[in-house]
């Protein structure tokens, strides 16, 4: 066929708009933006018969020689909707999805940290459907603090004096140290100069907040008499990090929180300390390890303590500070914390949040984070036991799908040497029967409407089943994937 008899085989963009196979996509994506595409995949039809004088394959119909030319046309228009539908793949499942989390890391920062309640989900929807009483006292009429409910029942809570409410931890440090410690020296053991993601490192934060870091004791032992020499006139704070991503051990010392507050009183040094997650429940009831927890720091007298909103404590990404309320003053009228305040939506999901604690007897029902970290082996096996039929299918002769017992880890730096006993489903490569690897079988699983996340690991794919929350949406996504043609 000449090049000119190939090109009156290429449907005109109207046609192909008009088409009714292409109206889904028009509502999805605009119009200006579909005609673009169809401009772009005609553009490419024409160079190909330009340089080749052949149509694209995408375009090639395979049996046309029974076909009148309308058919064929007709026929054209089909194979050319559904490369466009295909074009558009990239654009529907690109920014933020859910997943499945089966990483068995169940506080995992890259995949959105904790679940929050229902009840947090509620409120959020409600202030943002309507107007609030964000920064309005409905018993005074007027204006009122954006801080104030929630630090009342932190109050409650923990037994602080105030609290103050900031965008993240990291926000949450840096508020403390600007608004405390500007053009002063702060005290800090040098085992506990922590790095958390790259991104935020203590001394980057002081020197950010304009404070000089004073670096006391050595990397596995600090001393009271430590803190005590390096007090001077200029000294603003004593700090404390938890050391949430790794663990000093060995011939080691550290100074408790108490010891340093009493030294801290004595010289009239305020103490703080960065909990990183810290727990407002004693986790070791639920055979976890204890994290420290903001109420007992408190009454061992420290002065600020500040930790996330969205680790252990189960609610939305916030920092909270909680302490005495002449620091929280100080930190409420720095300019930075109008730059770090938290959105409505966020104090709404932390009010909610912390409302449920008034009820801890029922927070592993009522937290899915603390759910997760609590559910027991045997359902977990049990869980494992109805999910292998269904992984089995969907991977055939090429994989051999068990039941392993794994580790897992809370994350985002909470606990971080001890292990979460988890169960797993486990995928192993039938070498002889398949060419398929281990890497294919991870695309597969993250390819679908609701990517499935596991961890390759000694030679096998691992699904962390501590991380299931939906089964049967779990059952629904794995029934719509199956491995691609291959050979
Ligand atoms: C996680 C963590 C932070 C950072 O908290 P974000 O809420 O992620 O900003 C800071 N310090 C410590 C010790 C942490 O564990």
């Amino acid at each position: 066929m000449t090049a000119q008899a190939l090109y009156a085989h290429l449907p005109s963009v109207d046609l192909i708009l008009n088409h009714e196979l292409q109206q889904p996509l028009i509502h999805q994506f605009g119009k200006e933006h579909i005609t673009t595409l169809v401009r772009q995949l005609l553009e490419q039809a024409r160079e190909k018969i330009r340089e080749q004088q052949q149509l694209p394959q995408w375009l090639t119909l395979n049996e046309c020689d029974g076909l009148a030319l309308s058919q064929q046309k007709l026929a054209r228009i089909n194979l050319f909707s559904h490369h466009l539908a295909q074009s558009t793949l990239p654009l529907q499942y690109k920014g933020q999805r859910r997943v499945f989390n089966l990483t068995g890391t169940i506080l995992h920062t890259n995949l959105g940290r904790s679940l929050q309640a229902e009840a947090a989900i509620k409120a959020v929807t409600e202030v943002m459907r309507f107007p609030s009483t964000l920064e309005y006292s409905l018993q005074q009429g007027k204006r009122g603090h954006r801080d104030q409910a929630i630090s009342e029942q932190l109050q409650q809570l923990i037994g602080c004096e105030d609290a103050c409410l900031v965008n993240n931890n990291a926000a949450a440090v840096l508020l403390m140290l600007a608004s405390l410690a500007s053009g002063k020296e702060v005290i800090v053991s040098r085992g506990e100069l922590v790095e958390i993601g790259g991104s935020f490192r203590i001394p980057d934060v002081m020197r950010q907040a304009g404070c000089q870091l004073v670096e006391v004791g050595a990397t596995n032992r600090t001393h009271l008499k430590d803190y005590q020499q390096a007090i001077n006139e200029n000294t603003a704070l004593l700090m404390k990090v938890h050391t949430s991503n790794y663990m000093i051990q060995g011939f080691t010392s550290a100074v408790s929180e108490a010891e340093l507050c009493t030294l801290g009183r004595a010289m009239q040094v305020p103490m703080i300390s960065d909990l990183g997650s810290g727990s407002l429940i004693d986790l070791a009831q639920y055979g976890l390890p204890s994290e420290p927890m903001p109420q007992k720091m408190l009454q061992d007298g420290i002065d600020l303590v500040s930790f996330s909103g969205d680790k252990l404590l189960g609610g939305p990404q916030a920092g909270i500070i909680a302490g005495k309320s002449e620091l929280i003053e100080q930190l409420q009228h720095h300019p930075l914390k109008r730059a770090l305040r938290c959105d409505k939506m966020t104090l709404a999901a932390l009010e909610a949040t912390l409302n449920l604690y008034r009820h801890p007897e029922r927070l592993p029902c009522d937290l899915p984070t603390l759910s997760m970290l609590t559910r027991n082996l045997d359902t977990l096996t049990d869980l494992g036991e109805r999910l292998v039929p269904y992984c089995q299918q969907l991977v055939g002769q090429h994989f051999t799908v068990t039941m392993m017992p794994s580790m897992g880890q809370i994350g985002s730096g909470a606990l971080p040497t001890e292990q979460l006993e988890s169960v797993a489903l486990c995928f192993s490569v039938n070498n002889n029967q398949t060419s398929y690897t281990l890497n294919d079988l991870a695309d597969l699983l993250a390819s679908g409407e609701i990517p499935i996340i596991g961890r390759i690991h000694h030679d096998k794919l691992w699904l962390c089943l501590r991380g299931i929350s939906h089964e049967q949406d779990f059952i629904a996504q794995l029934a719509q994937l199956s491995l691609p043609n291959h050979e």
